[in-house]
């Protein structure tokens, strides 16, 4: 199969679908790949690179686009590249189609086959493929958040260290899947005092057993969330509903009940955020603060640390990509329940229930 992997060009998305490893293992198992010229520099990875592990460089994403069966990328198509897409097309990457209308119907009259990252579900209900981004984005949330407490950027102005003598600040995650999880190591290992609400009672046994004794887990409900949100900093929204948009924890007048200058990080703003008050930032223009709360709400905040982001898809989306490029897509589906759960559109036809429930379109 001819596997193509144009470069990324979502706003300050440095990081790209492919490594040179992966492209070896592609080559290996039979395939020819196509890399776009200057794919891998926003990850330090030199066209030469991939040239040694087998891949062939190819000067514009028309090319690549054009000349190959299955496309592996890391973000959605953006608008100037639906004319890329071609009928039939594999496309193999995250796609966030719950938050974006535009999007699925693009694709739906391309008629490509969408594989989405977010949705390949393995049976014991874990997201193979979202969870590497998820731990980086997790890990970062705490850390934009502090940033962000910056008198400077319209925070508090609250080292959420503390320093001898001072508190430290209050951190609430709402969601203790991956994201919580990795946030709360980090904002606990900053010295704040973290909760993490979630309604998943097991998940929520298996945090406080690994977590450390700065960090408290709370069962979620909207009387909960109002509850804690008056103490807290920097709120982190880390929830998710695979496949589905995210649901509307912070109303407005939750949002009332924190302090002026508190930073609110928003990462499930890909599947919509789970704030009303919540819409998506770039990495160029990361923040905007509305009811006195400063809004940090990247859509693909691992993007900020390339390199690392890279490395860590790669490590996980090749075994899955060697499954779906090595028969046809039917058997590698039938073969694979993990795979067929990340099949969002075939040629035209929605097949994930939660996107067509999201427009109200027949699956
Ligand atoms: P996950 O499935 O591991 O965890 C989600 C958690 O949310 C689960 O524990 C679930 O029980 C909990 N939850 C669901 N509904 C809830 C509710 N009503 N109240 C409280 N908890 C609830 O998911 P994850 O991997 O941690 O991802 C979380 C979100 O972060 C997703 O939307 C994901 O796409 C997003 N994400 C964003 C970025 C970014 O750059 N912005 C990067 C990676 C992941």
């Amino acid at each position: 199969m001819k596997i193509g992997c144009p470069k990324e060009i979502k706003n300050h998305e440095y990081r790209v679908g492919l490594t040179p490893a992966a492209v070896k293992a592609y080559c290996e198992a039979g395939h020819e790949v196509y890399m776009q010229k200057d794919a891998g520099a926003g990850s330090g990875i030199a066209d030469a690179e991939y040239v040694s592990a087998g891949a062939r460089v190819l000067p514009t994403a028309e090319e690549v686009w054009k000349s190959c069966e299955m496309i592996v990328k890391v973000k959605e198509p953006l608008p100037v590249e639906y004319d890329l897409l071609q009928r039939d097309q594999l496309v193999y990457t995250y796609f966030h189609f719950a938050a974006d209308e535009r999007l699925t119907r693009a694709c739906l009259e391309k008629g490509i086959i969408a594989l989405a990252y977010e949705t390949v579900q393995e049976a014991d209900g874990s997201l193979p493929l979202l969870k590497p981004m998820s731990e980086i984005a997790g890990r970062m949330a705490p850390l934009m958040g502090a940033f962000y407490m910056g008198r400077i950027h319209g925070g508090r102005g609250l080292l959420p260290t503390g320093v001898p003598g001072v508190k430290p600040g209050n951190v609430l995650i709402l969601g203790g899947g991956t994201v919580g999880r990795n946030a709360a190591h980090v904002a606990a290992g900053l010295g704040a005092r973290v909760t993490i609400l979630d309604i998943n009672l097991d998940t929520l046994g298996r945090l406080s057993d690994i977590m450390p004794p700065n960090v408290a887990t709370v069962f979620s409900d909207s009387h909960t969330i109002d509850f804690h949100i008056e103490d807290a900093d920097i709120v982190i929204g880390a929830v998710l509903v695979p496949g589905a948009k995210a649901p509307k924890l912070i109303t407005r007048e939750t949002l009332k009940l924190l302090k002026p200058g508190c930073v609110f990080v928003d990462v499930a703003i890909d599947q919509g955020g789970c704030s009303v008050t919540s819409r998506p930032t770039t990495h160029a223009e990361p923040i905007y603060v509305l009811e006195n709360i400063v809004h940090y709400c990247v859509a693909n905040m691992p993007g900020a640390y390339a390199r690392t982001s890279t490395f860590a898809l790669n490590n996980r989306t090749i075994k899955y990509g060697l499954k779906l490029a090595g028969e046809t897509l039917e058997k590698a589906c039938a073969r694979n329940l993990a795979l067929k759960r990340g099949l969002n559109l075939y040629k035209g036809a929605i097949t994930f229930q939660p996107v067509a429930e999201a427009f109200g379109l027949e699956k």
